[in-house]
């Protein structure tokens, strides 16, 4: 279903490359997480964001 309203298209583009993926299993976490949801490592990186759009 494609996103009509420009403000959620908006907020959905940013929520896609605002992400920790963890180093050691390379899981998506949030943002703000401090650990891995999985594995509770805190080797985590934060998705690249070079593209900007
Ligand atoms: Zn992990």
């Amino acid at each position: 279903m494609p996103i009509t309203n420009i403000e959620h298209r908006e907020i959905a583009r940013k929520h896609r490359l605002y992400f920790m993926i963890c180093r050691k299993c390379g899981v998506r976490n949030s943002f703000q997480a401090k650990k891995c949801r999985k594995c509770r490592s805190k080797n985590l990186r934060p998705k690249k964001r070079d593209i900007t759009r």
